[in-house]
């Protein structure tokens, strides 16, 4: 079966044209009861938030009250975000939004109902109101995202790391689940840099940092922890897979090879796990990884050692 599917794409800046009423458009919109209200306490409400979901969210809500509506779905590429309200239905109207050649993602009213002209015609003109709240949401959550993360790796910076490992063992305590962390080395990385110089280092960290996200699953999540450190946070996972995740990052760094002038960088990481005890703070989770990181170095370097 397929189900009636529209998409449509809307340029704010002819958008906010249509809203006053420079149009041509075929079916001019015929206001419902309260729809001069709605469009007045959404551009009141939708001002109040800085959060793509709760603006989303509000913008569904009111509109719901004057057109039937089941679900809004939105989607932003650019950012990864994705959310849904309400319960999916069979028709389907989308919008592309850009604003200024800027993209701002795509949005979809469902429900089971086929839409008439009419009320396309007002949703359409409704979307209006969500360009300035749901373009600043956009920034923000850029700015956020940024700030969170290491510019040349991509992956958490320490102050991610910090929030996340709070969460986690808040986590960790209330559903009575195992929480292990990998500290990881990058072995006698100095040399790396002395040999064949600071751009090629910065490239093997990338590669590194890579290889690390491509081994761990989503909800695994790697920050950069300094220079050639990374630390791995592993969500409801006992000392033994810890374990088994970390030899599977040793190996995925020996099969790493850079070829420099000709001839292939070698390179081995060391490493160190902890798994949370009871009543544990963050501070002492790491610091026992690091304790046994040291230890890994100490024994000759590419190895995994377990903190006691
Ligand atoms: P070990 O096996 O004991 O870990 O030796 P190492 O050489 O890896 O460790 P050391 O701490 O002596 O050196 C780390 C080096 O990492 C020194 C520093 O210049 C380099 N480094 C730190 N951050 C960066 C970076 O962002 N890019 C590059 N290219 N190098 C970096
Ligand atoms: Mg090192
Ligand atoms: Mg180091």
């Amino acid at each position: 079966m397929s189900f009636p599917t529209r998409t449509n794409a809307i340029d704010f800046d002819s958008a906010r044209l249509q809203r006053f009423g420079f149009s041509h458009a075929q079916t001019p919109a015929q206001p419902l009861l309260d729809y001069d209200q709605l469009q007045r306490r959404l551009a009141l409400q939708l001002q109040t938030s800085l959060e793509a979901d709760k603006i989303l969210s509000m913008f569904f809500h009111n509109v719901s009250q004057v057109i039937s509506l089941d679900a809004l779905i939105y989607k932003h590429l650019g950012t990864d975000l994705r959310l849904e309200f309400g319960e999916r239905a069979r028709h389907n109207a989308s919008y592309r939004m850009t604003y200024e050649g800027e993209q701002m993602g795509e949005l979809a009213f469902q429900r089971d109902q086929r839409f008439s002209e009419n009320e396309l015609a007002q949703l359409e003109s409704l979307l209006t109101s969500l360009l300035y709240p749901l373009r600043n949401a956009l920034l923000y959550r850029s700015a956020s995202l940024s700030a969170l993360r290491d510019p040349l790796t991509g992956a958490g910076n320490r102050i991610a790391m910090e929030q996340s490992l709070t969460r986690e063992i808040e986590i960790a305590r209330r559903q009575q689940q195992p929480l292990s962390v990998l500290m990881l080395d990058i072995d006698h990385f100095k040399g790396i840099n002395d040999t064949h110089g600071h751009a090629t280092g910065d490239e093997v960290l990338r590669a590194v940092a890579d290889a690390i996200k491509d081994r761990l699953r989503n909800i695994d999540q790697v920050f950069r922890f300094g220079g050639e450190e990374f630390l791995i946070v592993l969500t409801n996972t006992g000392r033994e897979s810890a374990a088994l995740v970390g030899e599977r990052l040793r190996h995925a760094a020996l099969q790493l090879t850079y070829p420099v002038n000709g001839s292939p960088v070698e390179l081995t990481v060391s490493l160190g796990c902890s798994t949370l005890l009871p009543g544990e703070s963050t501070d002492s989770l790491v610091r026992r990884a690091d304790t046994a990181l040291y230890a890994a170095k100490r024994q000759g370097r590419n190895r995994l050692e377990m903190a006691g």
